[in-house]
């Protein structure tokens, strides 16, 4: 009967509503009342060459098919053989961190979400050999988390119900419905939507019946996102209603933390706090639920934390999460005893340490994906700008150029004077044996790219991102739209679009200004547009297009060296170099042998040169320029000295801050000072 009535509602909703492009969108808010924007369908975006063309075949040829293998792998990561323990296909004990689940889901997203785009008919059927798999391990009650199952099939149960508040499934199975819905999408088949249903019907009753203290919120809430994604996709009430009351229930109990974000409710939150991918993750959950319903505190909120973040507690990489360990700002009291310990967390205000900067790759992508829906709320520029900021800099940072190794943190100061070491290492691993959470996040944020790059309202399609791709669609309004883009962005800000279908009528284009641009110039036809919009916003082109109009969009891009608020006091001083959205670092690499990195000083008079640099096949811009080096400058057993100033000029190559850590094993640095 349950099957029936769900397969019944599924062809209702797409009887009366019929499936649109935007229904097909990663994050689909085709249907939602206070989203100002949606998607583009996930096949709908193709890129043909440049940055992420080259990024994306790089996920499509190395990263996915090493995930797939290495999750097999049962002698490294036991993820996959948990599965097969807890379906009884054999006997065995779970093994690896109890996010594993999660982490194989997350390469299952970024299967489906390649093969819409590819119609790789291997990723088809290794999703549908997952998914059967996965079906044999769900329970009756539609409860799936493979360290609960394991125990309850081979042998005794433990503390169940404390492993239900403490373990990660809520976690798992929010990356479960995430990835089913886009399985769904991507495929129009119900094997794995079958599966998220019993997982949300499971959530929905369990938040029902729970005591506070049960119902309290799990940790790495990517539940938020994954139910409100269940809601979009099937339309059953029940799921709304459930994110609600996760929103409800979040901070109602006495032993909250600001660490995990339940201190407090919610809706008294104003400023970031603890763990940054808890944190953002709740944020991109919460935006999801306002987008449904519209109330008002939620989005008041979200704009208050999200002002805390990028104006006080964000790197100029996009990344999150100053701290290893902490204490909470304010969860505490002057009695020592009780004071809070935050992890991988936000910091206070201005509390930006590069040497120890944790800034875990899976709070960058929490970032975009938090930023992603403020943009389809308010159609504001400014959120594409972080995301674009991001996904260059702290997000593909986590990621080697091969594509096959990772890191789990994302410093901006590596030194091998540091005399200790920190719990996360510098060098990317193929496998982080504790925590991989990380690579499976950036496969499938890699693979979803293309996703980003474009959103649709009534005034049109927005432009959010910039790369050498073709969208073929059919806008809300029902009518074909082609487009293409060429440029080598982000290595230079000469943007051609061409038009090769357009709806009948007016129809606006609207181009994304970054907030770094200075100077923009946008042509029609050749034609110079005059008034062109404010950096930080979206010139809207609103005219009755025809085919092969052309759109040329200039935008100049210096390499600029940027400062930060007197206030970060581990960049007073200092500059970083940027160059449009790529922030640039130096490494051992860039100097003179026997330089020391922590002794250069730029000099702010000298211009830099772009120059293209290959690093593992990958060819970047690299920025020349000289300054001042200082060999001589012994600092061993040495706190404090007189002022030596070095006059000895070097040659300082540049390279962008996601390249770092591919050439060798050296030292590097973002802010450095100069004269
Ligand atoms: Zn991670």
């Amino acid at each position: 009967m349950r099957t029936y009535k769900r397969v019944l509602y599924i062809i209702t909703c797409f009887v009366v509503h019929g499936i649109t492009a935007q229904d097909k969108s990663l994050v689909n808010t085709s249907e939602s009342p206070y989203a100002r924007l949606r998607g583009a369908g996930l096949a709908d975006v193709s890129w043909t060459n440049g940055f992420w063309k080259e990024q994306f075949d790089i996920a499509n040829n190395s990263t996915l098919p090493y995930m797939w293998d290495l999750y097999h792998d049962a002698e490294t990561t036991h993820a996959y053989r948990n599965f097969e323990i807890a379906a009884g296909l054999m006997k065995g004990k779970h093994d690896g961190p109890s996010f594993h689940d999660g982490d194989f889901y997350k390469i299952m997203e970024g299967m489906a979400a390649m093969y819409a785009a590819t119609g790789d008919n291997t990723l088809d059927r290794q999703l549908d050999e997952a998914i059967t798999l996965l079906a044999g391990t769900q329970r009756e009650d539609g409860y799936i988390h493979t360290p609960v199952l394991i125990e309850e099939r081979w042998g005794t149960l433990g503390e169940e119900e404390l492993q239900k508040q403490l373990g990660f499934e809520k976690y798992n199975m929010g990356h479960l419905m995430t990835a089913a819905c886009v399985h769904y999408r991507a495929t129009g088949k119900d094997n794995f939507l079958k599966i998220a249903r019993g997982v949300a019907d499971y959530l929905y009753d369990f938040y029902k019946k729970a005591s506070p203290e049960l119902a309290r919120n799990a940790i790495c809430p990517s539940h938020y996102m994954g139910i409100v994604e269940m809601y979009r996709t099937t339309r059953d009430a029940r799921y709304l209603e459930l994110a609600e009351n996760l929103v409800d229930i979040r901070g109602k109990t006495d032993d909250g933390t600001d660490d995990n974000q339940d201190r407090i409710p919610f809706r008294e939150q104003k400023n970031a706090m603890g763990h940054a991918v808890r944190a953002n993750y709740l944020y991109a959950g919460v935006a999801d639920l306002y987008a449904e319903t519209g109330e008002k505190v939620l989005l008041e909120n979200l704009r208050s934390i999200w002002e805390d973040v990028a104006y006080r507690k964000m790197y100029i990489t996009g990344a999150c999460g100053a701290l290893y360990d902490g204490v909470s700002p304010d969860g505490t009291s002057y009695d020592p005893s009780v004071v809070q310990k935050i992890h991988q967390a936000y910091g206070r205000p201005y509390q930006l340490p590069n040497a120890t900067a944790h800034n875990e790759t899976c709070a960058n992508i929490g970032n975009v994906l938090w930023n992603w829906r403020m943009l389809q709320l308010t159609g504001e520029a400014r959120y594409a700008d972080i995301m674009e900021l991001a996904l260059y800099n702290s997000v593909l940072s986590g990621i080697s150029i091969r594509g096959k190794e990772f890191l789990y943190t994302n410093p901006l100061l590596v030194s091998k004077d540091l005399p200790f070491e920190q719990r996360w290492g510098n060098t990317r691993q193929g496998y982080i044996a504790l925590s991989n959470c990380c690579a499976p996040n950036i496969t499938r944020t890699i693979a979803e790219i293309g996703n980003y790059a474009y959103s649709f309202s009534e005034k049109g399609v927005y432009i959010n991102l910039y790369g050498s791709n073709r969208l073929q669609t059919v806008t809300p309004e029902g009518s074909s739209l082609v487009l293409r883009q060429e440029t080598g962005y982000p290595w230079d800000g000469d943007i051609q679009i061409v038009m090769e279908e357009v709806p009948s009528g007016e129809y606006g284009i609207n181009l994304r200004i970054p907030g770094w641009s200075k100077g923009t110039t946008v042509e029609v036809n050749g034609k110079e547009i005059s008034g062109v919009s404010a950096p930080g916003t979206y010139l809207e082109l609103k005219r009755k297009w025809k085919k092969g109009d052309r759109i040329s969009l200039s935008f100049p891009m210096p390499a600029t060296l940027m400062q930060a608020n007197p206030l970060v006091e581990e960049a007073a001083n200092q500059v970083a170099v940027q160059r449009g959205p790529i922030v640039y670092c130096l490494e051992s690499a860039g100097l003179p042998e026997g330089t020391d990195i922590g002794q250069v000083a730029l000099d702010s008079k000298e211009a830099f040169t772009p120059v293209p640099l290959t690093i593992e096949g990958r060819q970047v811009m690299a920025l020349h320029t000289s300054g001042y080096g200082g060999e001589n400058n012994n600092w061993n057993n040495t706190l404090y000295k007189p002022l030596h100033k070095d006059n000895n000029r070097i040659e300082m190559e540049f390279v962008p801050y996601f390249s770092w850590g591919n050439r060798e094993e050296g030292e590097m640095r973002v802010w450095m000072p100069y004269r």
